[in-house]
């Protein structure tokens, strides 16, 4: 038998960043605290009472759809989903489901590891819901109550399916990472993962080839709610070789048994049954008559393209190639999101070199920001400061050395002076004498007085120990702070050749 291919697809539903809910005016922010606080006729369902479209919620969702290259519908309609559960006051859902606004897209994503190699992602369709409410069940063991709360319910989710074109866990987790960068840059969600902005369902099942020919699939099992990347993978992974023991056990293929539906327990890294999943029949879905079908011109869809930024994949390929970076330093820039690519731009530009920019950005930046759990927007230093300090260096004012601990001063001394300016950088390097000495008569003094204290090192860097000047160099270095290490070395070896 050929080894197992893996066929993974994933259903991910984002919380659209809108001010209100979907098809009523009440607040869709995120409070646990407050149950029921955000609700209204409409998302409670009581009779008589009409929803109306959120015309922000679309768009964020035309938005996305663009952006993921799915073709968008001219017309497209609302559908109600029936089905009952206590957080479905209504005892339907508002969803959409032949007539979906956008279809037939793809996300182009690098496959996991250092091959370089592109793959293409295909996405079904995108279609816009409501979400439910919350189930409360007492865990405390003492109560059997359980109670719901209805501020989630009619928040708008844009359920995103993509083909069964995933090849491995690592490559389902690495298209996850791609898409919310996406979102997040789009600014279409926070993709908050533990407040339940974006969840994830994993469709999986294996297709093989028996030694006879025979081609052989696994039933297909669809892992739900995943609540992070980690959890996505890992629960794939047990699945894979799940299915495969399975399928050696009982034979049983694609088809044979209806698909299943399984929880995932993190603790034990197990996915277990759960209840069976109902097919469309079962949902009885039928045009919702309070609804007004949404016919899409191309003045609107003009008007979202104008609205679009940059996305994180052409963003990448820009900057590699007008800063002159690594596609692994690209990636770091990039993937921490659009304000931290746009600081280390102003930087870049400021100082005239990309490398020297992404080298203190990724090191320096990002270990003080987190350390300091601090976002880009909150980091002290702002673009046009490091800008100027790292100008200094292009223009050899200063040594790398010297910058970083200018860097390093400006940030102990924040609490005295916020807002960190560039003339803070001026005060540090003459009260530390930073600035590189330039003048050759001075270093030559100060050289010929190490060379004239150290007979040793001397000696033994004239009997062929070229290590020995390194000594001589620390030395020359001490006493005159600011001198360029780089022009030290060819005076003192210089001097010593005589
Ligand atoms: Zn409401």
């Amino acid at each position: 038998m050929s080894s197992p291919t893996t066929i993974i697809g994933l259903e991910v539903h984002v919380q659209l960043q809108t001010q209100s809910k979907i098809f009523c005016g009440c607040s869709s922010a995120y409070n646990p605290t407050h149950p029921n606080a955000q609700t209204c006729p409409v998302c409670l369902g009581l009779p008589g009472s009409l929803p109306v479209m959120n015309r922000r919620a679309f768009e964020l969702g035309v938005k996305t759809a663009i952006a993921l290259n799915c073709d968008i519908a001219p017309f497209t309609k609302w559908d109600r989903k029936q089905y009952y559960y206590p957080d479905l006051p209504k005892g339907y859902q508002i969803s959409q489901f032949d007539l979906p606004f956008s279809d037939d897209g793809f996300l182009e994503i690098d496959a996991p590891g250092d091959s370089g190699e592109k793959r293409r992602i295909g996405i079904i369709r995108a279609h816009l819901e409501e979400d439910a409410g919350k189930n409360m069940h007492d865990e405390s063991g003492r109560g059997t109550d359980s109670q719901v709360d209805l501020n989630r319910a009619g928040t708008p989710l844009l359920e995103i399916v993509s083909q069964p074109d995933l090849r491995s866990p690592a490559e389902a987790k690495a298209y996850l990472e791609e898409l919310k960068l996406l979102l997040t840059y789009l600014e279409v969600s926070d993709c908050n993962m533990q407040e339940g902005s974006l969840r994830c369902d994993a469709n999986v099942n294996l297709h093989m080839e028996a030694e006879d020919g025979q081609k052989i699939a696994t039933p297909i099992v669809e892992v739900k709610n995943l609540n992070s990347f980690r959890n996505v993978e890992l629960a794939l992974e047990y699945e894979v070789k799940r299915q495969l023991e399975q399928w050696q056990k009982t034979g049983q293929t694609l088809g044979e048994v209806a698909k299943e539906t399984r929880g995932f327990d993190a603790a034990r890294g197990v996915t277990f049954a759960q209840r069976g999943k109902e097919e469309a029949s079962d949902y009885r879905y039928f045009p919702d008559p309070d609804l007004v079908p949404v016919t899409v011109s191309s003045a609107f869809l003009d008007q979202v393209r104008e609205s679009l930024c940059e996305f994180p994949a052409d963003r990448r390929k820009r900057m590699a190639v007008a800063y002159q970076l690594s596609d692994y330093d690209v990636r770091v820039i990039v993937d921490q999101g659009r304000a931290f690519a746009n600081y280390f731009e102003e930087v870049a530009k400021l100082c005239s070199d990309g490398k020297q920019a992404s080298n203190w950005v990724t090191q320096d930046v990002l270990r003080e920001m987190n350390e300091r759990r601090l976002t880009i927007d909150e980091f002290p230093i702002r673009a046009a400061v490091l800008g100027n300090l790292l100008e200094r260096i292009t223009k050899k004012q200063v040594t790398i050395k010297s910058a970083r601990e200018v860097f390093v001063e400006l940030l102990s001394e924040l609490h005295s002076r916020t807002p960190i300016s560039a003339h803070h950088i001026d005060q540090i390097i003459a009260e530390k004498g930073l600035a590189l000495v330039t003048d050759t008569g001075e270093l030559e003094r100060v050289i010929g007085e190490v060379i004239a204290k150290n007979p040793k090192a001397v000696a033994d860097f004239q009997s062929g120990k070229q290590a020995a000047v390194g000594a001589l160099i620390g030395q020359v270095m001490k006493s005159v702070k600011g001198a360029d290490p780089q022009k030290v070395r060819e005076l003192v070896v210089a001097k010593l050749r005589g």
